[in-house]
């Protein structure tokens, strides 16, 4: 299970955020102060690191910076203020992410998710092509073909398919491709996958008359090799 570096000096805070963390079953680390923050970031090795803004020792953006220099973890920068040149200030040294306190668990909790399989995405080694009944992708130029003839996908249409493929002979939830392929932006709202999946159905499944996705109702999604 991943290791999350939590960097808080308010404990309460920290505490809450270390009793929810381990309850979604990652490992929680804590640093009370910016200079201990970096050093656990060195040492532990951490898959995330949670970092508030305002800190003694070192502040936030010092200690995001000098991560930086070493380390592509991913970083959810949490501040207190509604300030935007703080964000912007966090954002510009390398954070991926922030969160203005106070601020609702769930959605820090899905924004943990989103950016661990970000993170595991950019890892794993990308095989050349995935190939499922005619349908071919090119991962590296994320380009689609059926047979010889090249699909024109939008982004979004490539991604998905390219979530659907990946994970071939299992059903998807709307919740599922939703968290991949759209991160937290559209965070509840399933329409938008019907509404993809139909735009695939109809470049793929319709052009060239064959069953590509089939729906399992009440579930979700699935391509069968
Ligand atoms: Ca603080």
């Amino acid at each position: 299970m991943a290791k999350i570096l939590i960097v808080e000096d308010e404990m309460k805070i920290a505490r809450f955020l270390e009793l929810e963390l381990k309850h979604e079953g990652y490992e929680v680390i804590i640093a009370g102060d910016g200079r201990t923050g970096l050093e656990k970031a060195e040492k532990e090795n951490p898959d995330l690191i949670v970092l508030d803004l305002m800190l003694p020792a070192l502040s936030g953006i010092e200690v995001c910076r000098r991560v930086r220099l070493t380390s592509q973890v991913p970083i959810i920068m949490l501040t207190a203020k509604d300030d935007v040149s703080d964000k912007v200030a966090g954002l510009d040294t390398g954070a991926d992410d922030y969160m203005t306190k106070p601020f609702a668990i769930e959605e820090l909790l899905a924004r943990i998710r989103v950016a661990l399989n970000r993170k595991k995405y950019i890892e794993e080694p990308k095989a050349e092509t995935l190939q499922i009944k005619d349908v071919r992708l090119n991962l590296a130029s994320r380009s689609a073909y059926y047979k010889d003839e090249e699909l024109t996908l939008t982004k979004k249409e490539y991604e998905l398919l390219e979530y659907l493929m990946r994970n071939k002979n299992s059903v998807l939830t709307r919740e599922q491709l939703l968290n991949h392929v759209w991160d937290y932006e559209y965070f509840g709202d399933t329409n938008v996958v019907d509404v993809y999946i139909r735009y695939l159905r109809q470049k793929i499944d319709e052009k060239y008359g064959v069953q590509l996705i089939s729906t399992v109702r009440g579930v979700g999604y699935i391509i069968k090799d």
